[in-house]
């Protein structure tokens, strides 16, 4: 079983349970994920054998209450959230997905009758759900969406279209963001609803075993049970979004430590120049004691923020940092690792490769780097650079 990354005695930070849920997790993606990942990569395949068996370890809308869930702590939550992006991170973001960008905005702003009809089957990995904000032509600026919905007697007709949705094909039901005459506002599109539809993006060399999507909505008739009553205006999808950047700001610690401690092994067993190993290499162990350094950095960050979500300190900028600094770090990291491997860093015998191109994906999904970076400057300049 995988031996975890500690260098700062930072589990000693951690409590029993929180501790547990990471063995838990950790032995699942031993045993479950990680035998899967490489051909499941090489052949474009999302594992959706995975999705009941996550549901009955309680990793779906782990830290939502309400619903019977596994209702973890935060801590507990993005310990879960690292070990399933240490086997990929595209079974982190199907697993981000289902929980912040579904289950969450159903929990905050649905009905009663939308809460009894979803959760539990979300829950438990029964339905599948999908999160639809970015169009073909708003992605970092999404207050500039085009998809509208008008009312037409008890019912709304949506028009419009959305791209690159994690689970869009797979989702039963999907979170769809809509121009309304009283401003943006989120539906539940069912699967099987006339004049909806989804097609996969294919080409991806990045997030290979995760299913992304465009969405289509012609003429697209929704009951008025559709509407999520409680989600007004584009401050309730950013809601939702600041809840799965907190996932990606643990998950991606797990895809570096598996970069860091693959290349650690393997430069102490790799030999070269009077037979010696690459460890023994200053150049080599500047690397090594960048990436550890910057791991133990983000893992402090990551237990920090965690303690201030369960208090209900947590504020959306403080996540912008979280994810910004950590998904950097983790690409930074597997490129370093990547560089160790040498020629055997850019095979699929080992699993750097993978985190490497998924990562490319993580640091522009929720909020570019670019944008993260607006957020913190506005925190501390009072001055939005971006609308
Ligand atoms: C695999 C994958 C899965 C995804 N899943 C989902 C999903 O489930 N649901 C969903 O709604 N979306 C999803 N997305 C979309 C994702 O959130 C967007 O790609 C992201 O918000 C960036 O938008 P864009 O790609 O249109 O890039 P753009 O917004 O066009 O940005 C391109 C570049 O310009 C920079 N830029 C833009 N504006 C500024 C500015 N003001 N200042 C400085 N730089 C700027 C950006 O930082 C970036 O470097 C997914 C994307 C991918 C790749």
């Amino acid at each position: 079983m995988f031996r975890g990354v500690d260098y700062m005695l930072v589990d000693s930070l951690f409590n029993e349970e929180e501790l547990l849920v990471r063995q838990a997790a950790r032995q699942f993606v031993d045993e479950r994920v990680i035998p899967l990942m490489r051909d499941c990569y090489r052949e474009a395949r999302f594992p959706r054998e995975l999705i009941p068996e996550m549901g009955r370890m309680g990793f779906l809308g782990a830290n939502l209450t309400g619903f019977g869930g596994a209702e973890m702590g935060n801590v507990e939550y993005g310990l879960v959230m690292q070990e399933l992006e240490r086997g990929d991170s595209g079974v982190r973001s199907f697993a981000s997905v289902q929980g912040a960008l579904v289950m969450y905005p159903i929990v905050t702003f649905g009905s009663e009758e939308q809460k009894r009809r979803w959760l539990p089957r979300l829950a438990s990995g029964e339905a599948v759900g999908c999160f639809g904000l970015t169009e073909p032509d708003f992605g970092s600026n999404p207050a500039g969406m085009r998809t509208s919905a008008r009312q037409d007697g008890a019912a709304w007709v949506l028009n419009g279209e959305k791209t690159w949705i994690t689970n869009g094909t797979l989702a039963d039901v999907a979170v769809v963001w809509a121009r309304t005459p009283e401003g943006i506002r989120g539906f539940l599109v069912e699967k099987g609803t006339p004049g909806y539809s989804a097609s996969d993006i294919h080409g991806k060399w990045s997030m290979r075993a995760s299913v992304t999507s465009s969405l289509a909505m012609a003429d697209c008739r929704v009951p008025a049970e559709s509407l999520l009553p409680g989600a007004r205006g584009l401050k309730a999808a950013l809601m939702c979004l600041t809840q799965a950047r907190y996932s990606i700001g643990w998950g991606v610690i797990g895809a570096a430590m598996d970069c860091y401690e693959t290349a650690r092994q393997y430069t102490i067993v790799r030999k070269q120049f009077r037979d010696r190993p690459i460890a023994s290499h200053q150049l080599v162990q500047e690397k090594l004691a960048w990436m550890i350094t910057e791991i133990t950095k983000a893992q402090l960050m990551a237990l920090h923020t965690g303690r201030l979500k369960d208090q209900g300190r947590l504020e959306a900028a403080h996540v912008s940092m979280l994810k910004r600094n950590n998904a950097a770090m983790a690409l930074e990291t597997a490129r370093l690792a990547r560089d160790l491997l040498g020629a055997n860093g850019i095979t699929d015998e080992y699993p750097i490769m993978r985190h490497l191109c998924n990562l490319e994906t993580v640091k522009t999904y929720e909020g570019t780097d670019h944008i993260h970076t607006l957020v913190i400057g506005e925190r501390v300049t009072g001055i939005a650079a971006y609308e």
